[in-house]
C-alpha cells in the first residue's frame, strides 16, 4: 500500500483524523493500545501491511501476509453512552465489514457471533476489540480487524480452527484493498451512531450465521451443544437446548462452532 496516498484519501474523506501506517508491525492493536494511552484523536487509525505477531481472542495468533490482507486498528474515545455498550464494538465492525462487502461488491457475508465475518461459511475476518483503562477511567476502545482480501491472506485449513476464505475467493477476483478500508470506515463511522439501537439490532440478527442449526458453545472447555435460535436486545447468544429451554450467553471467553462445518 502506497502510505501517502492512504494518508490523502483518509484525510480528504475525513475518514480517520489520525492515521499510521506501519509496512511491517507486531500487532495494529498494541500501537493502537500505547497510541490510546498518548494523544490519539477519536476515530485515529492504525493500518499495516503485514502483522508478524497479529493476536486474535484468547491469546490466539491472526496470520497476516504481506501485500494480501488488511490489518487495521480504530481507536475510539467513546462517549457515556458508549461506554455502557463496550461489547457491542466487535458487532459494530463486523457489521461494518458486512455493509462494506453489500454496498461495494453485493456480496453476502454473514456473522459469526460475536465477532467473526464469513463468506460462504468460511472465515475471512477476525475481530478482536480491546478497552484501554487508566486505574477504573475508561480512556478508549481499540477495534482490531483482520480481513483476508486476497487469496494469498488465507492460512492452509491445518493451521486454523475454522475453516477460512477471502474476499477475492468469494468474488472471483481480487477486489481493491484500499476501496475495501475505506467503504469499511465510511460504515463503521455509520454505524456508530446506532450502537445498540434497533436497526443495528435487526441487521445483526438478520444477518447472523448457523440461526436454526446446531452449534456448540465451548465456554472455557465446557461444551454445551443445541440449536442457535438467535441473540437478545444486550447481544447475548440464545441457544436451544434438547429440554426446550433457552440458554443465553454473553460474548466474553466463548466460542461458537456450526456442528456442520464449510
Ligand atoms: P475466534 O473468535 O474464532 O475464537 P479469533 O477471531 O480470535 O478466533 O481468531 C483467532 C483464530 O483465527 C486462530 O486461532 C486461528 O485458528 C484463526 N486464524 C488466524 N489467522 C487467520 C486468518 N488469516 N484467516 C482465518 N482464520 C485465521
Amino acid at each position: 500500500m502506497d502510505e501517502n496516498r492512504l494518508i490523502q484519501i483518509f484525510t480528504e474523506n475525513q475518514l480517520a483524523p489520525a492515521v499510521r501506517y506501519f509496512s511491517q508491525i507486531g500487532s495494529t492493536n498494541d500501537e493502537a493500545m500505547r497510541w490510546a494511552a498518548a494523544d490519539a484523536p477519536d476515530g485515529a487509525l492504525v493500518v499495516a501491511d503485514e502483522q508478524t505477531a497479529g493476536r486474535g481472542r484468547l491469546n490466539r495468533s491472526w496470520v497476516t501476509r504481506a501485500g494480501a490482507a488488511l490489518a487495521f486498528s480504530v481507536i475510539y474515545r467513546p462517549k457515556d453512552r458508549e461506554a455502557e455498550c463496550l461489547h457491542l464494538f466487535s458487532p459494530l465492525a463486523a457489521l461494518a465489514l458486512h455493509s462494506a462487502l453489500q454496498k461495494v461488491w453485493n456480496l453476502s457475508a454473514q456473522i459469526k457471533w460475536p465477532n467473526d465475518v464469513l463468506l460462504q461459511r468460511r472465515k475471512t475476518a477476525g475481530i478482536l476489540v480491546e478497552a484501554a483503562w487508566m486505574g477504573s477511567q475508561l480512556q478508549g476502545v481499540v477495534v482490531g480487524v483482520g480481513i483476508n482480501v486476497l487469496r494469498g491472506s488465507v492460512p492452509p485449513d491445518a493451521e486454523v480452527m475454522f475453516p477460512a476464505t477471502s474476499v477475492e475467493h468469494a468474488l472471483g477476483r481480487p477486489p481493491d484493498r484500499l476501496e475495501l478500508l475505506c467503504a469499511v470506515l465510511r460504515e463503521m463511522n455509520a454505524w456508530r451512531a446506532h450502537l445498540g439501537a434497533p436497526a443495528f439490532l435487526h441487521a445483526w440478527r438478520t444477518n447472523l450465521a448457523f440461526v436454526g442449526e446446531p452449534v456448540c458453545i465451548d465456554q472455557s472447555g465446557k461444551i454445551l451443544c443445541g440449536t442457535l435460535s438467535g441473540i437478545d436486545d444486550q447481544g447475548n447468544i440464545l441457544l436451544r437446548l434438547k429440554d426446550g429451554q433457552i440458554a443465553q450467553f454473553a460474548a466474553g471467553d466463548i466460542s461458537l462452532r456450526p456442528l456442520q462445518a464449510a
